[in-house]
């Protein structure tokens, strides 16, 4: 891929930068504040960025689904508060995205100023792509700026369609996230290991797929295992199985003797009584009656190996139940290995996300993707249409 243009390739002096940002972030119920302030945070270096170099930065994001009209619930307003407190200077709100409201929010700016705009899924026509609703985002500004990687699957107005209106770059997280995952995929340092676990290898079908002629080795983990294990012909017992999926499995074991499953697993006959105490047991040894919940120890221990010896990792998908301690261990030693190995580490997906910050190893890892949907289909490989709008011949 030719080099992303990015808002380095800009003299921002005079100019508007119009910045699509992921601010779905959730509200506490009770008090309407920012619960968690991730996503806000990781907006920081591209938004400092811009204010240092002159730019007026009118902001734009959607926040829950609104479903195309205008809903209190689903405000920016909290977001403004929060992040007027991490620029260290008040940021003034628009109260709508379009229009006269936004028109004179972007207007009372100067340079090194930033104005967020009101959630732009209030408008219908933002998930419909609507050209004109586009046309109208376009006249906020000079240039667009998508640093919305956790959106950029989707070909919204505001994520795809200002493309068409104003000369398109990326932001510094958007960068970043394509950068580095991009680097992993397409040239990695190897050995290049990946680690995909989750609850279905249905949804992870398309991930296994591209990723298996990339990787030197495939760790799999999570309730997708239990359908390798039946296809290596062991017996699952309850466990989660998805049976038109085994031939799958068996062909995706055959293409290089990639894949190292795991060899004991951590059972349990009851996944609600969390007063039983699991077992841990061979992979081939699981009782008729008992459901797989995590990986053994001795598995997590080889996952640890295998990872300790990479020069890239790249990790979806949890290795079991992690919600449930009984079922976390696993999950949190590959956090661990993937925090002491040298490698170039990477984390994409909701709840894998969660549970490196639950392991406390977040800022360990040398990229913490921010984005769920859009990293699975990045590391499926394919186009992100937020993507695919940007410039590229800088
Ligand atoms: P990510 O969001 O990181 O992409 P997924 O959404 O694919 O991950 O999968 C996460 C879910 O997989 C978790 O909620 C976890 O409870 C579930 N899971 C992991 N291992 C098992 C298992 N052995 N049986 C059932 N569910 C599992
Ligand atoms: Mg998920």
């Amino acid at each position: 891929m030719a080099r992303l243009c990015t808002i380095r390739d800009v003299d921002w002096r005079g100019k508007t930068a119009v910045v699509r940002v992921d601010f779905n972030v959730p509200l506490g119920r009770q008090d309407g504040r920012v619960a968690d302030d991730t996503r806000i945070r990781a907006a920081l270096p591209t938004l400092q960025y811009l204010r240092q170099h002159g730019a007026r930065v009118v902001l734009l994001s959607h926040l829950g689904r609104p479903d195309g009209k205008r809903d209190a619930k689903y405000s920016l307003q909290p977001v403004a508060d929060r992040l007027g407190e991490l620029l260290g200077s008040s940021c003034p709100f628009g109260s709508d995205c379009v229009g006269q409201a936004a028109q004179s929010a972007v207007r009372a700016i100067g340079p090194g100023e930033v104005v967020l705009l009101e959630n732009v899924r209030f408008h219908p026509e933002e998930e419909a792509n609507d050209p004109g609703f586009a046309a109208d985002l376009a006249r906020l500004g000079d240039v667009f700026v998508n640093d919305a990687f956790g959106t950029a699957h989707r070909a919204h107005a505001s994520t795809e369609g200002l493309a068409h209106h104003l000369p398109a770059i990326a932001g510094l997280l958007m960068e970043k996230e394509i950068v580095t995952i991009g680097e992993a995929l397409d040239n990695p340092k190897r050995p290049f290991v990946a680690v995909v676990g989750g609850a279905k290898v249905s949804s992870k079908l398309a991930v296994l797929e591209n990723l298996i002629d990339r990787v030197d080795r495939l760790l799999i983990g999570g309730g997708m295992a239990n359908t390798f294990l039946a296809a290596r012909g062991e017996q699952v017992g309850r466990s989660l199985l998805e049976a038109d999926l085994v031939p799958t499995a068996r062909d995706l074991m055959r293409r290089g003797d990639k894949i190292l499953l795991p060899s004991d697993v951590v059972v349990t006959t009851d996944l609600k009584a969390a007063d039983t105490q699991p077992r841990a047991c061979a992979s081939d040894a699981v009782g008729p009656d008992e459901i797989i919940g995590d990986i053994g120890p001795r598995t997590a221990a080889d996952f640890g190996q295998a990872i300790q010896a990479a020069g890239t990792v790249l990790w979806n998908g949890p290795m079991g139940i992690f919600e449930d301690p009984r079922f976390a261990d696993g999950t949190l030693q590959v956090a661990r290995a993937m925090a002491a190995s040298r490698a170039t580490t990477i984390v994409g997906g909701g709840e894998s996300v969660q549970a490196v910050e639950q392991a406390g190893v977040a800022d360990k890892l040398s990229h913490v993707s921010t984005g769920g949907g859009a990293s699975l289909e990045f590391i499926e490989g394919k186009v992100l249409p937020g993507v695919a709008a940007l410039r590229s011949d800088c």
